[in-house]
């Protein structure tokens, strides 16, 4: 059913269904099902062909996560969605979508540890080459670029800056060349709409602020649907050439009746297709729950963080505070930009007496929990130079903003009293 409302309080709760149509069920059933029955051998074969749309096998398509995609599709101000097993899943498919051997893309420096290794490891065994640069100079990315490059690659709320990407900046040059800008967005649904800004493609590790409750695993790409491809089709053989894996389909052409979702359905019925990479329909309903609070607990993330940043900032013992609101110049014009209703739940800081004093305040914690996730309703703690970074080597963890003695902070819906009585505990403690 179609919402008339572009506010995503409602359309968190009623964008892509209302009732089940077999048993009125208003919570989105679980569709725990491998196939689906076809009606007859010809409903079958046009399935096969794309000559209809409709439930072949949940390696590909699944209700439960369809209801899941729409959702979240139209929470974006998309055109199509893919839901994913994992964050993981989502970048590495919405790269190799559009992007082969032989090819490269260009990619901001500031990354989740875990992109910044699939990306400057995995897909260079597999023939992609991963161009970083320094997002704070948007020009860098044309600079990058050749007529190899087939996509620009960039978190808007990047910890452990946390400082916001240049969306619109970047996306201008994206347009102006013929490239499209992929945006993963995992740190600020909600608060930050990427297509809005210019990005063509956004993904999402929903096993952060999306499922919002630490018990699942998910990713999501999201197709804005305004990438022309077939006017760059010399850049973009793999969605304008016939593709051998599907009966020599030309999806721009394939798909052309359904609106501008060449790249969704190509990434759905050969990557996932072939790599298996799919949503569990427990999962995706897992991630419609969280969907349906999304609005409201960003809200009280981000008051949640401000007044932690604040009470930091003000701590003897703390160094300095990394969070949106007290960047400066461009990097705070962009954060205003960007960023609508919050700066986020997202903060890091330093403490004086270095990485020793990092380690006594995270062991002393209490209330917040010592994990390697963000997003979470709980609050949690981590140092991510031993831990979410410590693959990468010092220059490439330093490229990435993390330094020895960096604390990161995911800040939960708790009572803020008792957020801050946690820290100031902690903080007294790291003093030895
Ligand atoms: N993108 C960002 C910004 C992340 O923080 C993460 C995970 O921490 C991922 C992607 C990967 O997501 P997942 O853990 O769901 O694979």
């Amino acid at each position: 059913m179609a919402i008339d409302t572009k506010n995503p309080e409602t359309l968190a709760l009623h964008a892509g269904y209302r009732a089940d149509p077999t048993t009125g069920a208003v919570a989105v059933p679980i569709y725990q099902t491998t196939a689906y029955q076809f009606d007859h051998s010809q409903h079958a074969e046009n399935l096969f062909a794309l000559k209809e749309m409709g439930n072949i096998y949940s390696r590909i398509m699944n209700p439960t996560n369809d209801v899941l995609e729409q959702r979240v599709t139209a929470l974006e101000g998309g055109a199509a969605a893919l839901a994913l097993s994992s964050g993981q899943a989502a970048s590495a498919i919405a790269v190799q979508n559009i992007a082969q051997a032989g090819d490269n893309i260009v990619s901001s420096t500031d990354l989740y540890g875990g992109t910044w290794n699939l990306f400057a490891n995995t897909f260079k065994t597999m023939g992609i080459e991963v161009r970083f640069v320094d997002p704070a100079d948007p020009q860098a990315f044309r600079k990058a670029t050749d007529d190899k490059t087939r996509a620009f690659y960039a978190e808007t709320l990047p910890n452990p800056k946390l400082k916001v990407f240049p969306i619109r900046e970047v996306a201008d040059i994206a347009n102006d060349i013929g490239i499209p800008l992929i945006a993963d967005n995992t740190a600020a649904p909600i608060l930050c709409k990427p297509l809005e800004h210019g990005a063509h493609i956004v993904v999402y590790s929903t096993t952060k602020y999306i499922g919002g409750h630490g018990t699942s695993i998910g990713g999501l790409i999201v197709d804005g649907g305004t990438f022309d491809w077939e006017k760059h089709a010399e850049r973009f053989p793999m969605l304008n050439q016939p593709d051998p894996s599907y009966h020599g389909a030309v999806w721009t052409e394939a798909t052309k009746p359904l609106g501008p979702v060449a790249y969704i359905i190509k990434a759905r019925v050969t990557l996932l297709r072939d790599l298996g990479s799919s949503m569990s329909p427990f999962n995706a309903f897992q991630f419609i729950q969280g969907l349906e609070t999304l609005p409201l607990r960003m809200r009280e993330h981000c008051r949640n963080t401000q007044a932690t940043a604040d009470f930091l900032a003000n701590h003897e013992a703390v160094e300095t505070v990394i969070h949106p609101s007290r960047h400066t110049g461009e990097d705070k014009r962009r954060a205003d930009t960007y960023l609508q209703g919050g700066y986020g739940g997202l903060l890091g800081f330093e403490l004086k007496a270095g990485k020793e004093a990092g380690r006594r305040f995270i062991d002393a914690l209490q209330l917040f929990y010592h994990v390697a996730n963000i997003g979470d309703a709980r609050s949690l703690a981590i140092h991510p130079a031993t831990t979410t970074h410590s693959q990468l080597s010092s220059e490439e963890r330093l490229a990435t903003g993390v330094t020895d003695g960096y604390v990161r902070l995911s800040i939960g819906i708790e009572h803020i009293d008792d957020i801050l009585a946690d820290l100031g505990q902690a903080l007294k403690a790291s003093n030895g």
